[in-house]
């Protein structure tokens, strides 16, 4: 397993520039240890940042240099991620989100984005209503997305969500994925099992992860503390995932991909300058992690 973060990593109140950010966070991860960063697109197409202008292509390229300098590579991504659950709002949008999620698998391919990581359309639906509908929806809407992506030789990975509200939500359980990825049936399509989500939805992340088997492509490593809609996207340990069994899993499994730290506010919340001595903690734990996966 490859150790990585994603490439968020200021909170609000940095005096870094958006147009410097990634580049900024890029450089701390690898002093701190890091040879993989997830590019996170849907922040790098934010107002000011490197790929919301029409100079979207140079700016990749420039991201592309940068990475190569450092030493640094982007095997695992994430796409720019809408919520689907307001595709029957007129207000939305989708034509502009549709060309965002291709700008970021035309990125992705410049970049040598191996699996990048894309949200199911996740409609609540009642319980006894089943699934059925956003299960074609998805099957439909992803396809021109897909076909993208495999013709670029960028593998896509669908991440488990979890519930908003009272209601189960599509994309929830292993089940759902595992059904959808092989239904699209393509060796580039995959699962990318998120241990924060599945903890918010009350998942047996250690079953889950033994039925995916191959399908597992990526993850996403963060915790929190089980309760409803709390997805705190905390460092692992300090949220109540029993992280052992999990581990073993992983090993079971043989999975090795990246093992992908996404942590939304370990560093978020310092000033600037303490980032890098958080990031070189981050990374002596997820080196303790892959370690403890490897021994067994
Ligand atoms: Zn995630």
């Amino acid at each position: 397993m490859r150790l990585s973060i994603t490439s968020t990593l200021l909170g609000p109140g940095t005096s870094v520039p958006p147009g410097e950010n990634l580049s900024y966070c890029l450089k701390l991860c690898r002093e701190a240890g890091f040879r993989y960063a997830d590019l996170d697109f849907g922040a790098l197409i934010r107002p000011g940042f490197p790929l919301s202008g029409e100079d979207w292509e140079e700016q990749t390229e420039r991201i592309g240099r940068q990475g190569e300098e450092l030493g640094l590579s982007f095997d695992q991504s994430h796409a720019f991620v809408y919520r689907t659950r307001e595709w029957t709002d007129p207000a939305v949008d989708r034509g502009l989100y549709g060309d965002r999620i291709r700008r970021s698998i035309l990125a992705a391919a410049r970049l040598k984005v191996r699996w990048l990581v894309f949200h199911t359309a996740d409609l609540d639906a009642p319980p006894d209503d089943g699934f059925d509908k956003t299960r074609a929806f998805n099957l439909e809407y992803w396809k021109p997305f897909v076909g993208l992506a495999v013709r670029n030789g960028v593998g896509i990975a669908f991440e488990n969500l979890f519930m908003s509200g009272r209601h189960p939500r599509y994309g929830m359980t292993a089940e759902d994925l595992m059904n959808l990825v092989d239904t699209i049936g393509d060796p580039l399509v995959g699962v990318c099992w998120d241990t924060g989500h599945a903890h918010v939805a009350g998942q047996d992340q250690p079953a889950s992860i033994r039925l995916l088997g191959p399908r597992l492509k990526a993850l996403h490593v963060h915790d929190n503390h089980g309760r409803p809609k709390a997805d705190e996207h905390l460092s692992p340990y300090r949220g109540t995932i029993v992280w052992p069994p999990i581990l073993k899993a992983l090993r079971e499994t043989g999975y090795s991909g990246n093992f992908s730290l996404e942590l939304k506010r370990a560093t978020a919340e310092l000033p600037d300058a303490l980032c890098g001595d958080m990031l070189r903690f981050l990374h002596r734990l997820g080196r303790y992690m892959i370690e403890q996966a490897e021994a067994g």
